[in-house]
């Protein structure tokens, strides 16, 4: 048995509970309310701290009696909740992350006043029947606990990017992140991708994406894997609460600004070149390979030749693909997650699969090209692409961009930073 402990605005818990004896799983199952289908849900299925911590009390003798660590492991996360902590408790198996997703949207809008069983139902029943009746979707993201997709078992695994096989070829289980580790994911990993393709990727595609985005992971406050933070150009700087900036400049910099000047009260306007060119085709490719990352293995056969374009032995002619549809100032998001919509049906005037990633304060929109035999030809995918848009998402107004030019480009991002009248440069290794 698994259990899920869903709470508003924190990372999920997730125990598995092996080992324990039937009437010991018959004990917990009813005493604490374990939610086992998504589709009946209602006010009763929120708990309180306090609700739980009675329970956890008896639960806990149990716990020692058997010298089940798992079980101590539940009470303790359970002891440790505030009294007037809200949560839900789901079994594992039974639930699927969207449906994880839309609880914990739930008892956030419980939070806001907001009547946590609408949010349910809106979320679970009125969007996909009003927005993508004809998709599937699976969701994916860092929920808190680590998540591994893939064959676990080394002997029997296939790399999904280049087909070899063999225990050795393989590192370990922490190597391969589906969704990069620097657009925020600790938690979710790929297992079927190899040392060598995951070399590759890495020193490749999805270094273009993360050159594109390094001055906003550096002034998101975002830290290297060795935990300092990041930096972007020898600068950076921060916004404090009362509406103050503090900027921060290293020594050398070639900057407008040098440690110790004074910040115009009518600002200043940045102009931030990367460090590298950036081909916006690589950016394509990173994207929709996190969608073959996640994906469940009885969909890989449709991406073979998405496969071999994402490993760039494909070149479509330039234009050819569908365009990449973005909005980059939405509510910043700690945690990525890929939404990924699969065609239920069979007409083609809606793309097969399209996949949805935020992180940031970004959000893409893309169609997975060459899937052949489920979609019209990639030149002529924009048009069900556009109209999938339009059904999802009817009041937003997107960056439409072609994302299929191999022309390395310095990506220069103008940005204007306020006045502050105490404002005086810092030096850069004071940041924290
Ligand atoms: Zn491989």
């Amino acid at each position: 048995m698994e259990v899920i402990i869903v709470k508003a605005n924190s990372d999920c818990f997730r125990k598995c509970l092996s080992n324990l004896t039937n009437d010991v799983e018959d004990r917990l199952r009813s005493s604490l309310r374990i939610l086992s289908n998504p589709f009946s849900f209602g006010y009763s299925d929120i708990q309180t701290g306090y609700q739980l911590k009675a329970i956890a009390a008896k639960l806990s003798a149990d716990a020692e009696m058997m010298a089940c660590n798992a079980l101590k492991g539940v009470v303790q996360y359970i002891n440790a909740l505030g009294d007037t902590d809200e949560v839900v408790l789901l079994d594992a198996e039974r639930y699927s992350n969207y449906d994880i997703l839309c609880w914990n949207n739930a008892l956030r809008g419980k939070l806001e006043h907001h009547n946590p069983v609408e949010v349910y139902h809106y979320m679970q029943i009125d969007l996909p029947q009003k927005c993508f009746p004809r998709h599937n979707i699976l969701f994916f993201a860092d929920l808190g606990y680590e998540q591994y997709l893939g064959e676990p078992d080394k002997s029997k695994r296939v790399c999904r990017f280049c087909n070899s096989q063999g225990p050795g070829i393989f590192g370990d289980k922490k190597d391969s992140h589906a969704i990069s580790w620097f657009l925020g994911n600790d938690a979710l990993f790929c297992l079927e991708e190899c040392k060598t393709c995951n070399n590759t990727f890495g020193r490749t595609i999805e270094n273009a994406l993360s050159s594109y985005y390094q001055y906003y992971r550096a002034a998101e406050r975002r830290k290297s894997r060795k935990g300092k933070p990041l930096t972007a150009r020898g600068f950076n700087y921060e916004m404090l609460a009362d509406g103050g900036l503090r900027y921060y400049a290293s020594a050398s910099t070639d900057n407008i600004l040098k440690v110790g000047d004074r910040i115009p009260e009518d600002g200043i306007l940045i102009h931030l070149n990367n460090k590298e060119p950036v081909v916006l085709h690589d950016i394509y490719r990173v994207l929709v390979k996190y969608v073959v990352a996640c994906v469940p293995n009885e969909m890989l056969p449709a991406f073979q030749t998405t496969i071999k374009w994402i490993r760039g032995e494909k070149h479509p002619s330039k234009g050819a693909l569908p365009p990449v549809y973005r909005v980059e100032t939405l509510d910043e998001v700690q945690k990525p997650s890929l939404c990924i919509y699969v065609r239920k049906d069979d007409k083609k005037d809606l793309p097969y699969c399209v996949g949805e990633l935020r992180f940031m304060e970004n959000l893409y929109v893309f169609a997975v090209p060459y899937c052949k035999g489920r979609d019209v030809m990639n030149s002529c995918l924009a048009e069900p692409l556009s109209r999938f848009i339009m059904q999802r998402y009817p009041d937003m107004t997107f960056t439409v961009e072609n994302f299929c030019d191999d022309e390395e480009k310095m990506i220069v991002n103008h940005v204007k930073i306020g006045g502050n009248e105490n404002a005086v440069v810092m030096p850069l290794h004071s940041l924290q």
